[in-house]
């Protein structure tokens, strides 16, 4: 799969002609210092490539349409050196169809108060150089994520990485294909949408496929396949001598799911798919639900979403890829069930067997039991509880007339083993409170599933929506009801006119 190392970032640095030729030499002696400044940081996920300084509407012009049809470069930062009149950057920003970052920085990080004259004024000119051009991506109404900071400075260069891992996210979701495994879950509303809108607005792509098509794959399955994964899986989890006992029920459960996930990954790999969804309920001949199958495939970078949540498949595939490399993992999770323990009332995540490995706090047990749904034969999964701290859970749910993000912050707490109902699971309280973050969520409208994080942060999502231009409700300990009705209200009037307007 894909990772940061094919991608490009552009630099391009605004300027005008009005300050003669030996301005023009030191604005791109300074760009080159600070690109290789930011390149050589170690803070940037992905290598940025200086294109030079644009001085005129033709070299802003030709600077965007070479990066619209470069499919290495997955976005552009724009810098202003010197005043750059922003009317030369109308039919540049009017091309531009990749995300832009306005870097407010300058070439020197103090006032070099002894020494400044007109020449330096005539040269550095970004405090108001930036505005200019800030004014007119606001008059055109384009989303841009605005970065201020000296480019030497970490908190800075770190902004732009949250950015540069989610435009190679928005990159690879526009070349994602998502497969459904079987429909939605029958008469369920909040997985469904509009496929249509959703490849219009957020890039994917979602196919259907049968479920026969897998059955056939695993016909093809050969034992020497099966028992690879199966001897892997012995050696990555903790395993009863029962498991490993050849002629055991157990053991027999476990070799059939092996020959469900050789199956899966072939045939996804084969249709080029970076996500996909199953439904319990249409099964076809498989022997189990293909539990395990879906906790590994899901820590390879695989989207998951059950019961056909092809919208959550998507988001997690792009929230695996935002935070590739980073330590504490991500997971498909379902609101399961409630502890109503005064402020330490929480809510236990999981899934009939559907959770990631990577948020595992510990060595995952590997355990066959029976699942009184389905109607099929014992599945095999990995049972863990999960990691401490604080993360994101998020959704997308379609409103009819828009796409919405809901984002809630949580914090995870130590969770239990559940000894009757055996599955991986985490346990989290919702901020900025237990009521008041479930009440939130469910006046947005959010699903039951969600893609949920521990590396990435609330600043992720938002560039995402930005990108994409879908509305995001975050809710966190600032949120409160009264506020969260209003910013419901008034997103429901501004996205009733845009669409007013646009049509
Ligand atoms: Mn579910």
């Amino acid at each position: 799969m894909a990772n940061f190392q094919e991608f490009e970032v552009w630099f391009v640095t605004g300027a005008q002609l009005l300050y003669g030729g030996d301005a023009v030499k030191q604005v791109d002696a300074h760009s080159n210092a600070i690109v290789k400044g930011l390149n050589e940081s170690g803070n940037l996920p992905i290598k940025i490539v200086y294109k030079g300084t644009v001085n005129s509407e033709k070299e802003v012009t030709a600077a965007f349409k070479a990066a619209n049809n470069d499919n290495k470069c997955v976005g552009i930062i724009t810098w202003m050196h010197t005043f750059s009149p922003a009317k030369m950057w109308i039919h540049g920003l009017q091309e531009l169809n990749k995300p832009l970052l306005h870097f407010h920085t300058q070439f020197n990080k103090e006032i070099p108060w002894d020494t400044m004259d007109m020449d330096f004024m005539n040269l550095n000119q970004s405090a108001h150089g930036d505005r200019e051009f800030g004014h007119m991506v606001s008059r055109m109404r384009k989303n841009r994520k605005v970065v201020v900071g000296h480019w030497q400075d970490p908190k800075a260069q770190a902004k732009i990485a949250v950015w540069m891992r989610v435009v190679a996210a928005w990159a690879d979701a526009k070349d994602m294909l998502i497969i459904r495994f079987g429909d939605q879950m029958n008469n369920v509303a909040v997985t469904d949408g509009d496929k249509v809108e959703a490849e219009l607005k957020l890039g994917y792509h979602v196919d259907y496929c049968p479920i026969s098509e897998l059955v056939a794959v695993q016909a093809t399955v050969k034992d020497n396949e099966i028992k690879a994964l199966v001897d892997e899986y012995h050696k990555e989890y903790v395993c009863t001598p029962e498991i490993l006992d050849e002629k055991s029920h157990a053991y027999k459960q476990v070799w059939e799911a092996a020959r469900e996930e050789v199956a899966l990954r072939k045939l996804l790999k084969a249709k080029g798919a970076k996500a996909f969804t199953t439904n319990f309920d249409d099964l076809s001949t498989l022997d189990q639900l293909p539990g395990l199958a879906c906790q590994r495939l899901m820590a390879e970078g695989y989207g998951f979403g059950a019961e056909g949540d092809w919208k959550t498949a998507a988001l997690y595939r792009t929230m695996w890829f935002m935070s590739q490399g980073m330590p504490k993992g991500c997971s498909f999770l379902e609101d399961y069930t409630l502890n109503f323990d005064g402020d330490k009332s929480a809510i236990l995540q999981a899934h009939m067997l559907e959770v990631c490995t990577l948020i595992s706090e510990e060595k995952p047990k590997l355990e066959v039991h029976p699942l009184g749904i389905g109607g099929k034969n014992d599945p095999a999964r990995v049972v863990f509880t999960s990691k401490q701290g604080s993360g994101i859970a998020a959704t997308i749910v379609d409103l009819g007339n828009r796409f919405r993000m809901i984002v809630n912050k949580v914090d995870c707490i130590k969770s239990k083993e559940l000894p009757k109902l055996p599955f991986a699971s985490n346990l989290w309280i919702p901020q900025p409170t237990f009521e008041i973050g479930a009440a939130a969520w469910i006046l947005c409208g959010g699903t039951h599933h969600t893609s949920f994080s521990y590396d990435l942060t609330t600043e992720y999502l938002e560039d995402y929506a930005d990108i994409a231009g879908i509305e995001l409700v975050v809710i966190d300990n600032d949120t409160t009801i009264p506020s969260l009705k209003k910013e419901l209200r008034y997103n429901d009037l501004y996205y009733m006119l845009n669409r007013a307007l646009q049509s």
